[in-house]
Protein backbone atom coordinates (compact mmCIF):
# COMPACT_ATOMS: atom_id res chain seq x y z
CA UNK A 1 0.00 0.00 0.00
CA UNK A 2 1.48 3.39 -0.80
CA UNK A 3 0.75 7.10 0.95
CA UNK A 4 -0.73 9.54 -1.00
CA UNK A 5 -0.22 13.17 0.02
CA UNK A 6 -3.13 15.05 -1.43
CA UNK A 7 -3.45 18.62 -2.10
CA UNK A 8 -6.55 20.73 -2.75
CA UNK A 9 -7.84 23.58 -2.48
CA UNK A 10 -10.24 25.34 0.11
CA UNK A 11 -13.24 25.05 -1.88
CA UNK A 12 -16.14 23.10 -2.20
CA UNK A 13 -16.30 22.91 -6.11
CA UNK A 14 -12.52 21.19 -5.83
CA UNK A 15 -12.73 19.82 -2.81
CA UNK A 16 -16.64 17.45 -3.49
CA UNK A 17 -15.64 15.62 -6.77
CA UNK A 18 -12.68 13.96 -4.70
CA UNK A 19 -14.99 12.34 -1.78
CA UNK A 20 -15.60 9.45 -3.10
CA UNK A 21 -12.12 8.84 -4.48
CA UNK A 22 -10.58 9.05 -1.13
CA UNK A 23 -13.04 6.98 0.49
CA UNK A 24 -12.31 4.68 -2.10
CA UNK A 25 -8.63 4.99 -1.85
CA UNK A 26 -8.94 4.76 1.55
CA UNK A 27 -10.48 1.51 1.71
CA UNK A 28 -8.00 0.05 -0.56
CA UNK A 29 -5.38 0.70 2.08
CA UNK A 30 -3.84 3.69 0.85
CA UNK A 31 -2.50 6.30 3.41
CA UNK A 32 -3.64 9.68 2.74
CA UNK A 33 -2.69 12.94 4.47
CA UNK A 34 -4.81 15.56 2.75
CA UNK A 35 -4.15 19.24 3.29
CA UNK A 36 -6.96 21.51 2.76
CA UNK A 37 -8.49 24.42 4.76
CA UNK A 38 -9.85 23.55 8.42
CA UNK A 39 -13.84 23.79 6.84
CA UNK A 40 -13.34 21.16 5.12
CA UNK A 41 -11.79 18.61 7.70
CA UNK A 42 -15.39 17.66 8.49
CA UNK A 43 -16.03 16.61 4.92
CA UNK A 44 -12.77 14.55 4.40
CA UNK A 45 -11.24 13.35 7.60
CA UNK A 46 -12.01 9.65 7.67
CA UNK A 47 -10.32 6.33 8.80
CA UNK A 48 -7.06 5.88 6.74
CA UNK A 49 -6.92 9.64 6.19
CA UNK A 50 -4.76 12.56 8.25
CA UNK A 51 -6.07 16.06 7.49
CA UNK A 52 -3.71 18.96 7.46
CA UNK A 53 -4.99 22.66 7.85
CA UNK A 54 -3.37 25.59 6.09
CA UNK A 55 -5.28 29.03 6.46
CA UNK A 56 -8.12 29.35 4.10
CA UNK A 57 -6.91 31.57 1.20
CA UNK A 58 -9.69 32.62 -0.11
CA UNK A 59 -11.52 33.57 2.66
CA UNK A 60 -12.16 37.03 2.73
CA UNK A 61 -15.57 39.61 1.65
CA UNK A 62 -14.42 38.71 -2.09
CA UNK A 63 -12.14 36.52 -2.91
CA UNK A 64 -11.49 37.81 -6.66
CA UNK A 65 -11.81 41.29 -6.46
CA UNK A 66 -10.98 41.39 -9.83
CA UNK A 67 -12.18 38.72 -12.42
CA UNK A 68 -9.70 39.30 -14.49
CA UNK A 69 -7.55 36.27 -15.69
CA UNK A 70 -3.72 37.49 -14.72
CA UNK A 71 -5.74 38.83 -11.42
CA UNK A 72 -7.14 35.21 -10.93
CA UNK A 73 -3.82 33.36 -11.27
CA UNK A 74 -1.77 36.37 -9.23
CA UNK A 75 -4.63 35.49 -6.46
CA UNK A 76 -3.54 31.24 -7.09
CA UNK A 77 0.35 31.69 -7.66
CA UNK A 78 0.22 34.15 -3.76
CA UNK A 79 -1.35 30.49 -2.48
CA UNK A 80 1.71 28.61 -3.05
CA UNK A 81 2.53 31.01 0.26
CA UNK A 82 0.32 28.83 2.47
CA UNK A 83 0.67 26.12 0.72
CA UNK A 84 4.48 25.25 0.39
CA UNK A 85 5.28 25.09 4.06
CA UNK A 86 1.94 22.82 4.84
CA UNK A 87 3.89 20.84 2.38
CA UNK A 88 7.07 21.04 3.92
CA UNK A 89 5.60 20.37 7.47
CA UNK A 90 3.72 17.58 5.83
CA UNK A 91 6.72 15.47 4.24
CA UNK A 92 9.10 16.29 7.70
CA UNK A 93 6.84 13.55 9.10
CA UNK A 94 5.83 11.31 6.23
CA UNK A 95 7.53 9.39 2.89
CA UNK A 96 4.94 9.60 0.21
CA UNK A 97 4.80 7.91 -2.72
CA UNK A 98 2.92 9.73 -5.02
CA UNK A 99 0.71 13.16 -5.29
CA UNK A 100 -2.89 13.71 -6.60
CA UNK A 101 -3.45 17.89 -6.59
CA UNK A 102 -6.15 19.79 -7.59
CA UNK A 103 -5.21 21.32 -11.05
CA UNK A 104 -5.49 24.37 -9.79
CA UNK A 105 -5.04 24.94 -5.96
CA UNK A 106 -2.49 22.13 -5.53
CA UNK A 107 0.88 23.46 -6.75
CA UNK A 108 1.44 20.12 -8.64
CA UNK A 109 4.65 20.08 -10.61
CA UNK A 110 6.48 22.38 -7.85
CA UNK A 111 5.36 19.60 -5.20
CA UNK A 112 6.17 16.80 -7.41
CA UNK A 113 9.67 18.31 -7.87
CA UNK A 114 10.34 19.31 -4.50
CA UNK A 115 9.41 15.44 -3.33
CA UNK A 116 10.56 13.73 -6.17
CA UNK A 117 7.34 11.88 -6.50
CA UNK A 118 4.94 11.32 -9.59
CA UNK A 119 1.88 13.20 -9.51
CA UNK A 120 -2.03 12.82 -10.68
CA UNK A 121 -4.53 16.11 -11.06
CA UNK A 122 -7.60 16.18 -10.27
CA UNK A 123 -9.38 18.57 -13.01
CA UNK A 124 -12.80 20.30 -11.78
CA UNK A 125 -12.64 22.70 -14.94
CA UNK A 126 -12.42 22.29 -18.43
CA UNK A 127 -9.14 21.47 -20.18
CA UNK A 128 -8.01 24.41 -22.11
CA UNK A 129 -9.83 26.35 -19.97
CA UNK A 130 -6.60 28.95 -19.59
CA UNK A 131 -5.69 29.33 -23.39
CA UNK A 132 -9.63 30.89 -23.96
CA UNK A 133 -9.25 33.14 -21.24
CA UNK A 134 -9.44 37.24 -22.10
CA UNK A 135 -6.15 38.68 -21.50
CA UNK A 136 -7.04 42.27 -22.88
CA UNK A 137 -8.98 43.38 -26.09
CA UNK A 138 -8.39 47.54 -26.04
CA UNK A 139 -5.40 49.61 -24.82
CA UNK A 140 -7.07 50.38 -21.57
CA UNK A 141 -7.26 46.27 -20.88
CA UNK A 142 -4.00 46.24 -22.47
CA UNK A 143 -2.34 48.44 -19.81
CA UNK A 144 -3.66 46.90 -16.57
CA UNK A 145 -2.49 43.93 -18.43
CA UNK A 146 1.12 44.47 -18.71
CA UNK A 147 0.97 46.25 -14.87
CA UNK A 148 -0.78 43.35 -13.70
CA UNK A 149 2.14 40.48 -15.24
CA UNK A 150 4.63 43.20 -13.41
CA UNK A 151 3.25 41.78 -10.70
CA UNK A 152 2.68 38.43 -11.64
CA UNK A 153 6.87 38.16 -12.64
CA UNK A 154 8.00 40.04 -9.52
CA UNK A 155 5.90 37.40 -6.92
CA UNK A 156 6.83 34.68 -8.73
CA UNK A 157 10.73 35.66 -8.85
CA UNK A 158 9.66 35.95 -4.60
CA UNK A 159 8.39 32.29 -4.67
CA UNK A 160 10.94 30.74 -6.43
CA UNK A 161 13.85 32.24 -3.91
CA UNK A 162 11.83 31.78 -1.02
CA UNK A 163 11.05 27.82 -2.02
CA UNK A 164 14.01 26.98 -4.18
CA UNK A 165 12.04 26.45 -7.08
CA UNK A 166 14.18 25.52 -10.40
CA UNK A 167 10.99 25.68 -12.60
CA UNK A 168 9.80 28.79 -14.66
CA UNK A 169 6.76 29.46 -13.29
CA UNK A 170 4.77 30.69 -15.63
CA UNK A 171 1.07 32.28 -16.27
CA UNK A 172 -0.80 29.14 -17.73
CA UNK A 173 1.24 26.53 -15.90
CA UNK A 174 0.00 28.31 -12.33
CA UNK A 175 -3.47 28.25 -13.54
CA UNK A 176 -3.54 24.94 -14.79
CA UNK A 177 -0.83 22.38 -13.05
CA UNK A 178 -1.06 19.49 -15.71
CA UNK A 179 -0.76 15.80 -14.10
CA UNK A 180 1.17 12.84 -15.32
CA UNK A 181 -1.94 11.90 -15.52
CA UNK A 182 -5.28 13.90 -15.41
CA UNK A 183 -8.39 12.56 -13.72
CA UNK A 184 -11.24 15.72 -15.27
CA UNK A 185 -15.21 15.31 -13.45
CA UNK A 186 -16.81 15.68 -16.18
CA UNK A 187 -17.65 13.23 -19.78
CA UNK A 188 -15.21 13.02 -23.04
CA UNK A 189 -18.78 14.85 -24.53
CA UNK A 190 -18.61 17.64 -22.68
CA UNK A 191 -15.39 18.47 -22.95
CA UNK A 192 -15.11 20.14 -26.43
CA UNK A 193 -12.15 18.31 -28.14
CA UNK A 194 -11.83 15.73 -26.31
CA UNK A 195 -10.50 13.90 -28.84
CA UNK A 196 -7.50 15.72 -29.48
CA UNK A 197 -6.15 15.71 -25.84
CA UNK A 198 -3.92 13.18 -24.72
CA UNK A 199 -4.43 9.52 -23.45
CA UNK A 200 -3.17 11.09 -19.72
CA UNK A 201 -6.71 12.91 -19.73
CA UNK A 202 -9.19 10.59 -18.48
CA UNK A 203 -12.92 12.11 -18.11
CA UNK A 204 -14.70 10.25 -15.37
CA UNK A 205 -17.71 11.86 -15.19
CA UNK A 206 -18.62 14.68 -12.16
CA UNK A 207 -18.24 13.04 -8.67
CA UNK A 208 -20.88 13.00 -6.92
CA UNK A 209 -20.88 10.49 -3.78
CA UNK A 210 -18.73 10.37 -0.44
CA UNK A 211 -20.37 13.87 0.63
CA UNK A 212 -21.65 14.72 3.82
CA UNK A 213 -24.65 16.91 2.63
CA UNK A 214 -24.06 21.07 3.04
CA UNK A 215 -27.36 22.66 4.29
CA UNK A 216 -31.24 21.53 4.96
CA UNK A 217 -33.53 20.38 2.46
CA UNK A 218 -36.67 22.59 2.49
CA UNK A 219 -39.70 21.28 2.94
CA UNK A 220 -41.39 19.88 -0.23
CA UNK A 221 -45.15 21.20 0.58
CA UNK A 222 -47.95 19.38 -0.76
CA UNK A 223 -45.96 18.79 -4.39
CA UNK A 224 -49.18 18.50 -6.39
CA UNK A 225 -46.59 18.76 -9.53
CA UNK A 226 -45.68 22.43 -9.03
CA UNK A 227 -42.46 23.57 -10.64
CA UNK A 228 -39.39 23.94 -8.94
CA UNK A 229 -36.48 26.32 -10.03
CA UNK A 230 -33.15 25.92 -7.84
CA UNK A 231 -31.09 29.10 -8.03
CA UNK A 232 -27.15 29.12 -6.79
CA UNK A 233 -24.23 31.28 -7.54
CA UNK A 234 -21.79 28.62 -6.46
CA UNK A 235 -19.91 28.97 -3.34
CA UNK A 236 -16.99 31.62 -4.04
CA UNK A 237 -18.76 34.17 -6.67
CA UNK A 238 -22.02 34.66 -4.90
CA UNK A 239 -21.70 38.20 -3.29
CA UNK A 240 -24.55 39.12 -5.99
CA UNK A 241 -26.68 40.69 -4.53
CA UNK A 242 -28.17 42.82 -7.18
CA UNK A 243 -28.76 39.18 -9.21
CA UNK A 244 -30.57 38.12 -6.42
CA UNK A 245 -32.71 41.46 -6.53
CA UNK A 246 -33.50 40.00 -10.15
CA UNK A 247 -34.50 36.88 -9.50
CA UNK A 248 -37.19 37.68 -6.68
CA UNK A 249 -38.92 40.92 -9.31
CA UNK A 250 -38.49 38.49 -11.77
CA UNK A 251 -40.27 35.54 -10.69
CA UNK A 252 -42.29 36.23 -7.61
CA UNK A 253 -45.33 35.32 -9.68
CA UNK A 254 -44.14 32.13 -10.92
CA UNK A 255 -46.19 29.23 -10.57
CA UNK A 256 -44.15 27.05 -8.77
CA UNK A 257 -41.59 27.07 -6.35
CA UNK A 258 -38.53 28.75 -6.30
CA UNK A 259 -35.26 27.76 -3.48
CA UNK A 260 -32.10 29.70 -3.82
CA UNK A 261 -29.19 28.99 -1.67
CA UNK A 262 -26.93 32.71 -1.91
CA UNK A 263 -24.05 31.26 0.34
CA UNK A 264 -22.10 32.56 3.31
CA UNK A 265 -21.11 36.21 2.05
CA UNK A 266 -24.68 38.08 2.08
CA UNK A 267 -27.00 37.48 4.67
CA UNK A 268 -30.89 36.81 4.07
CA UNK A 269 -32.08 39.25 5.96
CA UNK A 270 -30.08 41.97 4.08
CA UNK A 271 -32.00 40.45 1.01
CA UNK A 272 -35.19 42.34 2.46
CA UNK A 273 -38.43 40.76 2.03
CA UNK A 274 -38.48 36.99 0.38
CA UNK A 275 -41.21 36.61 -2.14
CA UNK A 276 -44.10 34.19 -0.57
CA UNK A 277 -43.13 31.50 -2.77
CA UNK A 278 -39.21 31.69 -2.49
CA UNK A 279 -37.36 29.38 0.04
CA UNK A 280 -33.90 31.30 0.92
CA UNK A 281 -30.79 29.95 2.74
CA UNK A 282 -27.06 30.12 2.85
CA UNK A 283 -26.75 26.71 1.72
CA UNK A 284 -28.47 23.46 -0.08
CA UNK A 285 -27.81 20.00 -0.20
CA UNK A 286 -27.78 20.92 -3.96
CA UNK A 287 -27.81 17.21 -5.31
CA UNK A 288 -31.03 16.17 -3.31
CA UNK A 289 -32.68 19.73 -4.75
CA UNK A 290 -31.27 19.23 -8.30
CA UNK A 291 -32.91 15.64 -7.78
CA UNK A 292 -36.36 17.36 -8.04
CA UNK A 293 -35.74 20.53 -9.38
CA UNK A 294 -36.72 20.97 -12.94
CA UNK A 295 -34.80 24.12 -13.84
CA UNK A 296 -31.33 25.52 -12.73
CA UNK A 297 -30.17 29.28 -12.64
CA UNK A 298 -26.13 28.77 -12.13
CA UNK A 299 -23.34 31.26 -12.37
CA UNK A 300 -22.01 28.02 -14.16
CA UNK A 301 -19.33 26.49 -12.15
CA UNK A 302 -18.36 23.42 -13.37
CA UNK A 303 -19.50 21.31 -10.89
CA UNK A 304 -22.87 22.67 -10.83
CA UNK A 305 -23.46 22.38 -14.23
CA UNK A 306 -22.13 18.77 -13.95
CA UNK A 307 -24.51 17.81 -11.10
CA UNK A 308 -27.46 19.31 -12.82
CA UNK A 309 -26.72 17.70 -16.08
CA UNK A 310 -26.45 14.83 -14.32
CA UNK A 311 -30.00 14.98 -13.34
CA UNK A 312 -31.02 15.63 -16.62
CA UNK A 313 -31.84 19.53 -15.32
CA UNK A 314 -31.95 22.54 -17.99
CA UNK A 315 -30.10 25.21 -17.05
CA UNK A 316 -29.94 29.25 -17.39
CA UNK A 317 -25.86 29.73 -16.76
CA UNK A 318 -25.37 33.37 -15.94
CA UNK A 319 -21.36 33.57 -15.89
CA UNK A 320 -19.37 35.56 -13.35
CA UNK A 321 -15.65 35.09 -13.81
CA UNK A 322 -12.83 32.20 -14.20
CA UNK A 323 -13.96 29.45 -16.23
CA UNK A 324 -17.91 29.92 -16.03
CA UNK A 325 -18.22 31.70 -19.51
CA UNK A 326 -16.79 28.23 -21.51
CA UNK A 327 -18.90 26.14 -19.66
CA UNK A 328 -21.85 28.34 -20.16
CA UNK A 329 -21.21 28.56 -23.93
CA UNK A 330 -20.33 24.59 -23.40
CA UNK A 331 -24.16 24.01 -21.96
CA UNK A 332 -25.41 26.54 -24.89
CA UNK A 333 -24.07 24.52 -27.69
CA UNK A 334 -24.71 21.20 -26.66
CA UNK A 335 -28.46 22.35 -26.20
CA UNK A 336 -29.01 21.58 -22.52
CA UNK A 337 -29.30 25.47 -21.48
CA UNK A 338 -28.90 29.01 -22.17
CA UNK A 339 -26.34 32.00 -21.41
CA UNK A 340 -27.30 35.30 -20.21
CA UNK A 341 -25.09 38.18 -19.53
CA UNK A 342 -25.06 39.50 -16.26
CA UNK A 343 -24.19 43.05 -17.39
CA UNK A 344 -27.47 43.47 -19.45
CA UNK A 345 -29.70 41.25 -17.06
CA UNK A 346 -33.06 42.26 -16.31
CA UNK A 347 -35.93 40.31 -14.73
CA UNK A 348 -37.85 40.54 -17.92
CA UNK A 349 -35.49 38.76 -19.81
CA UNK A 350 -35.13 36.60 -16.76
CA UNK A 351 -38.99 35.15 -16.63
CA UNK A 352 -39.00 35.30 -20.16
CA UNK A 353 -36.25 32.69 -20.62
CA UNK A 354 -37.83 30.58 -17.43
CA UNK A 355 -41.06 30.33 -19.51
CA UNK A 356 -39.81 29.66 -22.59
CA UNK A 357 -37.65 26.98 -21.07
CA UNK A 358 -40.17 25.23 -19.29
CA UNK A 359 -42.76 25.27 -22.00
CA UNK A 360 -40.45 23.25 -23.96
CA UNK A 361 -38.96 19.45 -23.98
CA UNK A 362 -36.05 20.09 -26.20
CA UNK A 363 -33.62 21.52 -22.94
CA UNK A 364 -34.24 18.73 -21.05
CA UNK A 365 -34.15 16.25 -23.68
CA UNK A 366 -30.71 17.17 -24.44
CA UNK A 367 -29.81 18.20 -20.56
CA UNK A 368 -30.60 14.05 -20.62
CA UNK A 369 -28.34 13.25 -23.33
CA UNK A 370 -25.52 14.99 -21.90
CA UNK A 371 -26.81 13.25 -18.59
CA UNK A 372 -26.59 10.03 -20.01
CA UNK A 373 -22.95 10.76 -20.91
CA UNK A 374 -21.90 11.95 -17.26
CA UNK A 375 -23.46 9.16 -15.38
CA UNK A 376 -22.14 6.25 -17.79
CA UNK A 377 -18.14 8.11 -17.70
CA UNK A 378 -17.32 5.87 -15.06
CA UNK A 379 -17.20 7.86 -11.56
CA UNK A 380 -15.10 6.75 -8.96
CA UNK A 381 -14.50 3.12 -10.02
CA UNK A 382 -13.28 4.36 -13.12
CA UNK A 383 -10.77 7.26 -11.29
CA UNK A 384 -9.92 4.19 -8.98
CA UNK A 385 -8.77 1.78 -12.02
CA UNK A 386 -6.96 4.82 -13.33
CA UNK A 387 -4.91 5.07 -10.23
CA UNK A 388 -4.14 0.99 -10.46
CA UNK A 389 -2.78 1.53 -13.69
CA UNK A 390 -0.99 4.97 -12.84
CA UNK A 391 0.70 3.00 -9.95
CA UNK A 392 1.69 -0.06 -11.92
CA UNK A 393 3.50 2.11 -14.70
CA UNK A 394 5.57 4.32 -11.63
CA UNK A 395 6.16 0.57 -9.80
CA UNK A 396 4.32 1.88 -7.15
CA UNK A 397 2.80 -1.20 -6.54
N1 LIG B 1 -23.03 23.40 -3.29
C1 LIG B 1 -23.90 22.82 -2.38
N2 LIG B 1 -24.85 23.61 -1.82
C2 LIG B 1 -24.98 24.94 -2.09
C3 LIG B 1 -24.10 25.51 -3.05
C4 LIG B 1 -23.14 24.70 -3.63
O1 LIG B 1 -23.83 21.62 -2.09
O2 LIG B 1 -25.85 25.58 -1.52
C5 LIG B 1 -21.97 22.56 -3.91
C6 LIG B 1 -22.35 22.15 -5.33
O3 LIG B 1 -23.09 20.95 -5.34
C7 LIG B 1 -20.99 22.01 -6.00
C8 LIG B 1 -20.12 23.03 -5.26
O4 LIG B 1 -20.78 23.30 -4.02
O5 LIG B 1 -20.46 20.71 -5.81
C9 LIG B 1 -19.94 24.31 -6.04
O6 LIG B 1 -19.01 24.09 -7.05
P1 LIG B 1 -19.03 24.84 -8.44
O7 LIG B 1 -17.88 24.36 -9.24
O8 LIG B 1 -20.35 24.71 -9.08
O9 LIG B 1 -18.88 26.38 -8.11
P2 LIG B 1 -17.88 27.24 -7.19
O10 LIG B 1 -18.50 27.27 -5.85
O11 LIG B 1 -16.54 26.54 -7.19
O12 LIG B 1 -17.87 28.57 -7.88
Amino acid sequence: MAKILFINGPASGHVNPTLGLVEDLAAAGEEIVYLCSEQFRGQVERPGVDFIAYDNFLDSGDPFQTKHFISVVIKILSAYDTILPAVREAASGHTFDYLIHDSMYGCGRVVADMLGIPHIATCTSLIGVERTAETGRDAAEMKKNSQLLRTFTVLAAQIRKKYGIRRNLALQDIFFNEGLMNLVFTSALFQPDSNKLGSHFHFVGPGLSGRRPQGVLPPAGDDNGRRLIYISMGTVFNRVHEIYDLMFEALASFDGDVWMAIGNRISVAELGRVPSNFTVAPSMPQLDVLARADLFITHGGMNSVNEALYYNVPLIVIPLAADQPLNADRVQTLGAGIRLERDTLTSGAIRESVNRMLASEHYRVRSAVVGESLRTAGGRQQAMSCIRAFKKQHRLD
